[in-house]
């Protein structure tokens, strides 16, 4: 089975010699939301420093990605570069808001995840221009333009046709 790619060995983060040093993760990814999602193909580029502080680890940095976004209004599929800056907390407390220091590794996913997911848009449209929103306000606006062809049905036009036929 093969380790997760953001499972880092902290060990030398750990004791009187650490020092913070730079890890960079290359990982293709399945996470999303209804409408958003990680292009999977693309992989998700993680980049951090890990900086030993007492009683664990602090994390900083930044991840890119690409997302796929479809639009909920009409439904067009587009992608987009993202970046989003990191910042957590890795320690043996096991409290809610820090990740925890599991031996002598760390696993970034959880954390990188919750970043990423945080970060898209929970409604996603394509642009201020969509076309969705202006079929829609069109519809609109034609119901309350008089149709021209609309005089031969009237009521009045009905009855003509039926009293010709009656005769
Ligand atoms: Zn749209």
């Amino acid at each position: 089975m093969a380790a997760s790619p953001f499972l880092i060995n902290v060990a030398d983060l750990v004791g009187r010699d650490a020092r913070s040093r730079n890890e960079t993760i290359d990982a293709t990814v399945d996470w999303g939301l209804e409408l958003v999602r990680i292009v999977e193909d693309e992989p998700i580029h993680v980049d951090v420093m890990l900086h030993p502080i007492s009683g664990g680890i602090a994390i900083t940095g930044h991840a890119e990605f690409v997302a796929q976004e479809t639009c909920q209004r009409c439904l067009k599929e587009s992608e987009r570069e993202r970046r989003i800056e990191l910042g957590a907390l890795f320690d043996r407390t096991g409290d809610d808001e820090t990740y925890p220091i599991e031996g002598h590794e760390i696993n970034l996913e959880q954390m990188v995840r919750d970043e990423v997911l945080l970060s898209l848009p929970v409604v996603s449209i394509c642009g201020p221009d969509c076309p969705g929103v202006v079929d829609s306000a069109q519809t609109e606006l034609n119901t309350d333009i008089p149709d021209d062809e609309g005089d031969s049905r009237s009521p009045f036009a009905v009855l003509k046709d039926m009293f010709e036929s009656g005769d």
